[in-house]
């Protein structure tokens, strides 16, 4: 789909002070479904369009986690119920959790990377055995960046940490890899979803795979900059891949290479 479709805000939550969840749903048209790990290009009128994960499945509603950084994502950020905008999609490759049926599954979030990995952690904690050990390990700079935390209270095996606690924190302190010796998982049985800061994802992945998962069970999410969003531009390129194309989730085994050359 490369003309964008009106979609109506029907919610919106504040999850953090700069960050909004929105439900959007088809003003007459949907798109086609999107599967999880996938993105739309959210356009609000008149400011320009950027890639967004979804954050949950659920018929045709689309369900966006946005944080405000820049022009376009505030604009998305500050919408409220009955504004309109435009999208496309769905785009890029998805998570592929059902290719780990029977592994332990190691999600692993930084920031706003838990977004695009919520429906991969619902999928897996509604058919429980289809997996094995389920862990979610989630990390943020300070308490108040943290997402969905009443849902994450109820799942049963997340585990979160801070870089910087406040007065109230009582949990886990430093980055979310320190987390991983908390974990319960078998290397050679796992399967990993990892979404986050770039240096975060080298950090974990490279752990993981020295710990002995196989790297082409270790799935990162990747982000560049998108405009096209149909492999035509070129601005999302990294290396031989088009992200918006052949990523944003590809396997450590492309990705490694990829993020180990130094940028200019
Ligand atoms: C596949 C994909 C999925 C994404 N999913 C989400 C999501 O679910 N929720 C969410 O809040 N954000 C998501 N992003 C990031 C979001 O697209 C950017 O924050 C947005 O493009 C910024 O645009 P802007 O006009 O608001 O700000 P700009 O003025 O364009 O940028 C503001 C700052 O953000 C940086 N930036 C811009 N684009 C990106 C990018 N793609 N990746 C990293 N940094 C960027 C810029 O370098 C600048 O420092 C995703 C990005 C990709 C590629």
């Amino acid at each position: 789909m490369t003309v964008p479709v009106p979609y109506r805000v029907t919610e919106r939550e504040a999850e953090t002070a700069d960050t909004a969840t929105i439900v959007l749903e088809p003003v007459q048209v949907a798109l086609q479904p999107f599967a999880p790990g996938q993105f739309a290009m959210v356009y609000a009128f008149g400011v320009g369009d950027i890639p967004l994960s979804v954050c949950a499945i659920d018929g045709h509603r689309l369900t966006h986690t946005v944080r405000a950084v820049g022009a376009v994502s505030g604009a998305l950020h500050a919408l409220r119920p009955g504004k309109t905008v435009g999208v496309r999609g769905p785009f890029g490759t998805g998570w592929e959790l059902p290719a780990a049926a029977g592994l332990d599954l190691l999600v692993v979030a930084g920031g706003i990377g838990l977004a695009p990995l919520r429906p991969v952690v619902r999928q897996a904690l509604a058919a429980p055995e289809r997996y094995g050990r389920l862990n979610v390990l989630i990390g943020a700079r300070e308490p108040r960046d943290l997402l969905y935390t009443e849902e994450v209270r109820g799942w049963p095996a997340a585990l979160t940490t801070v870089d910087r606690p406040d007065s109230q924190w009582q949990g886990e302190v430093g980055v979310v890899t320190t987390l991983l010796d908390r974990a319960t998982f078998d290397p050679p049985s796992t399967a990993a979803f990892i979404c986050g800061p770039e240096p975060m994802i080298r950090a974990t992945a490279g752990e993981l795979a020295h710990h002995g998962v196989d790297p082409e069970r270790i799935r990162v999410s990747l982000e560049r900059n998108m405009h096209c969003a149909t492999g035509h531009c070129g601005h999302c390129q990294l290396g031989p891949l088009l992200l918006c194309r052949d990523g944003p989730v590809v396997s450590w085994t492309r990705a490694r290479p990829l993020l180990m050359v130094r940028e200019l």
